[in-house]
């Protein structure tokens, strides 16, 4: 078996039998994910599956930030939830539980797999409390008027994951900073564990805490909860490429800080989905949600595809005219799958067993190459096309055909698109049973116009009809 090679290097886990902590940094459920936001979780949810396709057991955490999330990631700014909760008249609570579900939705239409645990900040305060405490025993924190800082001059690795020193990213961020930041913080790179609520006002999401009532920064709930779940030392730490220079910096720091032991072994970062060269996001207003990209006439499996389509570490450009190239490929999968299941020829194919073992082989050298999708499906297109060539030389007995079927589904442990549903029979009624004959008749007598009638007929009756080497088959239009 080939080794997962990853960009920070190759995967050797923490514990040999054991589960693999992987934590990926969730959702900030303020507002529905757009698909960039998506591609990030879809990126995750394939290193996951090429784990498990890889032997290991895997204990998948991703938290919920339902607090405090200010809308720059260095602690300034309006909490994102408060302020989607002041526009919609609704309370934070309503607003977190509301964009909860709808991502919980999101991840499911694409058949990404759930993770095992999903805490939310909102239930883990006191654990957050604590590690602060800790780091003030440590004395790494200060205060300031409006919140308990880390000091990041005290940990000397500070922003080794940027590739930049503490110096050098104080003096640029210095340079690019255009509004004013909290004149008491000590260095420009400090952030805020915790957060005073404003004097005289009353927050609905505020806890009182040994240094005075308010909410945790957004930095420390994952260093809280991953620790909670997965203990001191994860195996692998996912998010978006944005994460790295702040959020996942202070994280280490914070976590290193506390417990004295390595935080991560390895990171993974998901490149931007792009539109038009720029960021899909939010503040550009140059974003899709999944429901939109899905009330175009998209299905999800095309949305999935096209997220694969790139290799995760590298940009993406998310065109629909690309997803409606998608449309024809996906067809092209339900098709094989459909033909598969009926066929039974009488001849033997020589090489059937060699084709598989190959390309069972090359598809998981790609994924182990650090996720490399797009040859990945690369192979699968190549081992469709074979086998297409003997199904066209009537060269593919019964139990062969069910070796293709099994091999497809192998595949699909990691690109998920869910192709056994293909082979499901689609139950119909004899009003349905009868338009499929009537059209069948029509093509015999080459009456096409009479036969993409019935097609359309099916069409409004919720069901899309394929013809293929063994017949029409009937699919319910999702
Ligand atoms: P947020 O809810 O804003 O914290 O974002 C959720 C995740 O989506 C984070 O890991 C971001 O880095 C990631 N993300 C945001 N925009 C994009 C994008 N255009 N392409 C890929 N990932 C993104
Ligand atoms: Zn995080």
């Amino acid at each position: 078996m080939s080794e997962l090679k990853l960009k920070s290097g190759i995967f050797q886990p923490i514990e040999k039998e054991g589960e693999i902590k992987l934590y990926c940094c969730g959702p900030t459920v303020y507002d529905y994910a757009h698909i960039g936001n998506l591609r990030t979780y879809v990126c995750e949810d394939i290193l996951r599956r090429t784990l498990e396709l890889n032997g290991y057991k895997i204990k998948h955490v991703m938290n919920i930030t339902d607090v405090g999330h200010l809308t720059s990631q260095a602690d300034e700014g309006n909490d994102k939830i408060e302020k989607a909760a002041i526009e919609q008249k609704k309370s934070t609570w309503e607003i977190a539980e509301f964009y909860t579900e709808s991502f919980l939705k999101d991840i499911e239409t694409l058949n990404i797999l759930k993770p095992h645990i999903m805490p939310k900040a909102t239930e883990h305060i006191k654990e957050m409390i604590e590690m602060v405490k800790k780091l003030e025993e440590k004395g790494y924190t200060y205060k300031t008027d409006d919140g308990i800082y880390f000091d990041t001059s005290k940990f000397k690795k500070y922003g080794e994951l940027t590739g930049r020193s503490f110096e050098q990213l104080n003096k640029y961020l210095k340079a690019g900073m255009r509004v004013c930041y909290n004149q008491q913080k000590k260095n420009i790179t400090d952030f805020a564990l915790w957060k005073f609520s404003p004097e005289n006002e009353k927050r609905e999401m505020e806890w009182d805490s040994p240094w005075g009532i308010g909410f945790p920064g957004w930095h420390i709930e994952c260093s809280a909860m991953s620790m909670k779940y997965l203990g001191e030392t994860l195996d692998i730490h996912c998010g978006g490429i944005d994460h790295i220079s702040i959020h996942h910096t202070n994280e280490i720091t914070q976590s290193e800080c506390a417990t004295g032991k390595k935080f991560v072994n390895y990171w993974v970062h998901c490149n931007f989905l792009l539109v038009e060269s720029k960021k899909m996001s939010k503040s550009l207003k140059n974003f899709y949600t999944l429901q939109d990209v899905l009330d175009k006439g998209y299905g999800w499996r095309e949305i999935r595809y096209l997220l694969l389509s790139g290799q995760y570490s590298q940009e993406l450009n998310f065109t629909l005219r690309n997803l409606e190239g998608i449309k024809t490929t996906i067809k092209k999968f339900g098709e094989f799958m459909t033909t598969l299941k009926d066929v039974d020829f009488e001849k033997n194919c020589i090489d059937l067993e060699e084709i598989i073992n190959n390309s069972k082989e090359n598809f998981l050298k790609n994924l182990n190459n650090d996720l490399n999708t797009p040859e990945a499906l690369a192979v699968v297109f190549d081992f469709m096309n074979k086998i297409n060539k003997f199904i066209s030389d009537r060269t593919l007995v019964k139990e062969e055909s069910e070796k293709c079927i099994e091999t497809m589904l192998w595949f699909d442990k990691v690109i998920g698109l869910k192709l056994e549903e293909f082979l499901e029979e689609t139950e119909v009624s004899e009003e349905i049973k009868k338009l499929v004959e009537e059209r069948e008749s029509f093509r015999r007598g080459k009456n096409f116009e009479g036969a993409d009638k019935i097609r359309n007929k099916l069409k409004e009756l919720g069901f899309q009809i394929n013809d293929s080497e063994s017949g029409p088959k009937l699919k319910k239009i999702d």
